[in-house]
């Protein structure tokens, strides 16, 4: 933001064209980034939300001093609802044609892109698609505790780091893996289901660098907004809200060196028991988890499932985007290119197109179609429709740097055996509490 897009999220000098996912961010909160990017999914939706009430504001004033009804043509979406399909491609989506045209096209269903596409739906006179390369989830994406094997799953893009001088070396080449989530909820499939938020000062920094409405009392209610928080002392408190779609919850796996750990951070000092949402220093708490009776919750599951029979909702799977389509003269971004089935196809955007396909992906296809640096697309023959410094503030956290302790005591330890234990998985199942939940330790 800044740089890019605006703080309105729109690519900048060209019309058309936003972009909802975490690598907005120019400066990166202090936490993991699930809920942040939850949030500016919210945003994002509503940012869009305002622009076409003014828009319509502006259309209704133009009626009224020309008299131009012809332009009402435009907003008629009846040829769209006469077909009346309850159109989803593929399993997750029936096997129905995707149409020529939608108002708006997301590109990638992960946590940015599930959010808004369920928010720009709410609206029946919107038709809204969303592109997505990976598949559908199974109830084996759904066990938390499986997740270090989903990293190296066909749930993840499958990304190695360029080789690393003094790091990495347990990897061929010093390359480490780099997971990023494929599939319907992208990321949030195979994340680590912490709930977090960052800091204060995370988001009064984002605005003071030029980005109005993105400082922590403007974004504070975003995440209200979509928060499901069912942690009981948590009710009545004014940073949480039980009235979204993100289920957060405890973990109910509860290793007995949880507590341990605490104690002994109060021995040293540190505050305990804090809600970390709201202070997120110095302190020692158990987990907030963004899963519900023990299964994941995903942006799939907890913002695009339960609205799945919209009518105009369009959801495509194994839908690869290839190219945003851009006028270079007007500017304009109009259609989106994509490979399915082995073959090429593209979409109109009678309104916009949203592009959610995550930190790494949102800077390649917006290189790939002509948005970049000048001098690399050049060496890359990509003609340049606008030169902008896309993927030069690339920032990430490959893992959490923590201390290990050797105990006395073994808890439970997951692997490939016990996750195809059927006693294990009908505990899970069934109540959603056994080891199966999440590894021990990690709750706290
Ligand atoms: C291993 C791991 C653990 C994590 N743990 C946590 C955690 O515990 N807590 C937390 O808060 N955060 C965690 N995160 C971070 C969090 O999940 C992500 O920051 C967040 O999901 C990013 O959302 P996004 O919308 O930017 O991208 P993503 O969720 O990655 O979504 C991008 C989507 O776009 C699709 N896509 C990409 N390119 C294309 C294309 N060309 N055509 C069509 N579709 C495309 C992808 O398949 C994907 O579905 C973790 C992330 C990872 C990888």
């Amino acid at each position: 933001m800044g740089t890019v897009v605006n703080d309105r999220l729109q690519v900048i000098g060209i019309q058309g064209l936003r972009v909802v996912d975490s690598s907005i961010f120019p400066h990166i909160p202090s936490a993991h980034l699930y809920a942040p990017t939850v949030m500016v999914g919210e945003k994002g939706a509503d940012l869009i939300k305002i622009m076409e009430i003014n828009l319509k504001i502006f259309i209704l004033t133009l009626l009224f001093t020309t008299s131009i009804f012809a332009q009402l043509d435009h907003l008629n979406y009846g040829p769209f609802q006469q077909q009346g399909i309850p159109f989803r491609e593929n399993n997750f989506l029936g096997a129905r044609p995707i149409l020529r045209e939608y108002d708006f096209i997301v590109i990638g269903a992960g946590t940015g892109g599930c959010v808004v596409a369920n928010r720009l739906s709410e609206n029946p006179n919107w038709s809204v698609l969303v592109l997505e390369s990976g598949k559908d989830e199974t109830v084996y994406t759904d066990i938390p505790a499986v997740t270090s094997f989903l990293e190296s799953s066909e749930y993840s893009w499958g990304y190695t780091v360029e080789p690393v001088k003094n790091g990495c070396f347990g990897f061929k080449k010093n390359r480490c893996p780099w997971p990023k989530g494929k599939g319907m909820g992208g990321s949030s499939i195979i994340n680590d289901m912490y709930y977090q938020r960052g800091k204060r000062e995370d988001y009064d920094i984002i605005a003071s660098l030029g980005n109005d409405g993105w400082a922590y009392d403007d974004v504070l209610p975003y995440f209200l907004k979509s928060e499901n928080n069912s942690i009981p002392e948590y009710q009545n408190s004014p940073f949480h809200s039980q009235k979204g779609n993100l289920h957060v919850e405890r973990v109910r796996y509860h290793s007995t060196l949880v507590d341990k750990f605490i104690e002994a951070g109060g021995e040293l000092g540190l505050k305990v028991n804090i809600d970390y949402t709201v202070d997120p220093e110095h302190g020692a708490s158990r987990l907030q988890a963004t899963t519900i009776n023990g299964r994941r919750v995903s942006a799939s599951k907890a913002f695009v499932r339960p609205v799945k029979d919209r009518q105009n909702l369009h959801v495509a799977i194994f839908s690869q985007v290839t190219k945003i389509l851009i006028d270079p003269k007007t500017k304009l971004a109009t259609e989106v290119e994509f490979l399915k089935r082995d073959k090429n196809r593209t979409v109109y955007a009678k309104k916009e197109i949203i592009l959610s396909a995550g930190p790494i992906n949102s800077p390649q296809l917006l290189m790939l179609s002509g948005i970049g640096p000048r001098d690399h697309l050049k060496n890359h023959r990509i003609p340049v429709i606008k030169d902008l410094q896309v993927g030069r503030n690339l920032q990430d956290h490959y893992g959490t740097v923590a201390l290990e302790f050797i105990v006395n005591q073994t808890s439970p330890v997951i692997n490939q055996q016990s996750i195809s234990d059927p006693h294990l998985f009908e505990e899970w199942f069934k109540y959603g509490r056994v080891h199966l939940q999440y590894q021990g330790e990690w709750t706290a």
